[in-house]
């Protein structure tokens, strides 16, 4: 069996992958300490996949145990999900996002070291771009942030590359993801934000499914096509299946890398909200707001680099992403609780 460390493994990008490396013939083991997930999580990845899920509650920063962890599995790799995500959130309180995204960072990679297992993938985002010249965004783009989250990614980056650069056995793999959407096509598992969604898709979710009156639509005098602003959503699905595909390459080949994992076609705030409108078959009303501070016009990937490095390509349209997500919500208005 093949072991793989799957950190901040029950949350919503973790639980899917998990799915698709059991599926590919690995034992994901997680290390979760729930900080931002639900153990019901468990449950549902039992009875999807028909076996026990080795799960241990813990932190990532805790150093004794993650050695020990590795040590007892023998763990092949790493992947490392576990950290904080809100952006806003980084504003208000920066040293939580510091301790936990930075801290967990450097004790993880000690436990590594110390157990001469330097095989990782780490869960990078496309904030790391800020707000880039021109659209779409390949891997040499320049790196900025605009708050203390996207800081805490691009720091991780650079402590990515020095460690690489100290030592030649690490194999290291940073996915630069764009916006994760969908859930898994059971219904059973999705994304589950606590209290006020941040993001479009949750918050369009539960409009539709009558939790919330209407959607902001932060800014509509973007320099886009209809003024509101582009992204490019990847289903949660696809996003799995690249991991799966960047550990096989981490696994088989002597290279590091760094790749977008998008599906290099953006969409504006209108069109999501059309799309989940068709998918649902339910009115989302919108009243349009002023910009979110920090918000960029257009980002979206160039998605050319991980289809000829992993031979990955993301396969689902928009329809499939809000079906999915549609479906997740309405079997789970609650989410898990
Ligand atoms: P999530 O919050 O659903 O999952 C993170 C998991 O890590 C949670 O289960 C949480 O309980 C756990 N966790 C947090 N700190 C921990 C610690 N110290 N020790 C152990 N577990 C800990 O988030 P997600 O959307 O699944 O994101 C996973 C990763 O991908 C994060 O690093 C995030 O920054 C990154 N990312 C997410 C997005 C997105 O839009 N969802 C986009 C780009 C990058
Ligand atoms: N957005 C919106 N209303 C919301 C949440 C988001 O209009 O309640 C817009 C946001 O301004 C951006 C897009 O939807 O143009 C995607 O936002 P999200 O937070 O999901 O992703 P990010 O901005 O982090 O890429």
């Amino acid at each position: 069996m093949r072991f793989v460390l799957l950190t901040g493994g029950a949350g919503y990008i973790g639980s899917h992958t998990y799915l698709a490396l059991h599926a590919a013939g690995l034992t994901p083991v997680i290390l979760d300490d729930f900080s931002n997930s639900s153990p019901v999580v468990l449950e549902r990845l039992q009875r999807l996949t028909g076996q026990p899920v080795l799960c241990e509650r813990g932190s990532v920063a805790d150093k004794a145990r993650v050695q020990a962890l590795i040590e007892r599995y023998k763990m092949t790799a790493v992947i490392h999900f576990a950290g904080f995500k809100a952006v806003g959130e980084s504003v208000a309180q920066p040293l939580k996002y510091f301790a936990n995204n930075l801290g967990g960072m450097v004790s993880l990679l000690q436990a590594m070291d110390a157990t001469d297992c330097r095989t990782l993938l780490f869960s990078s985002s496309a904030t790391v771009y800020g707000d880039p010249a021109t659209v779409p965004i390949t891997e040499q783009f320049p790196r900025s942030y605009t708050n203390p989250y996207g800081h805490t990614k691009l720091v991780c980056e650079d402590m990515l590359s020095a460690l690489c650069a100290s030592n030649p056995a690490w194999r290291v793999g940073v996915l630069r993801y764009f916006n994760p959407v969908g859930a898994h096509p059971s219904g059973l598992i999705g994304e589950d934000p606590s209290g006020l969604p941040n993001n479009l898709m949750p918050y369009v979710a539960q409009v539709a499914v009558g939790k919330r009156p209407f959607l902001n639509v932060y800014g509509r005098d973007y320099a886009t096509p209809d003024g509101t602003g582009v992204r490019d959503y990847i289903h949660v699905e696809d996003l799995a299946a690249g991991h799966v595909a960047a550990l096989q390459k981490l696994l088989s080949a002597s290279e590091n890398f760094t790749v977008n994992l998008g599906t290099g076609q953006g969409y504006s705030v209108l069109e999501v909200v059309r799309a989940f409108e068709q998918a649902s078959g339910q009115l989302v009303p919108c009243q349009f707001a002023p910009r979110r501070s920090g918000d960029v016009a257009q980002c979206y990937a160039d998605a050319s680099l991980a289809h000829s490095l992993l031979n990955w390509r993301a396969t689902r349209t928009l329809a499939d992403m809000c079906a999915d997500a549609w479906h997740w919500q309405s079997c789970n208005p609650d989410g898990y609780r």
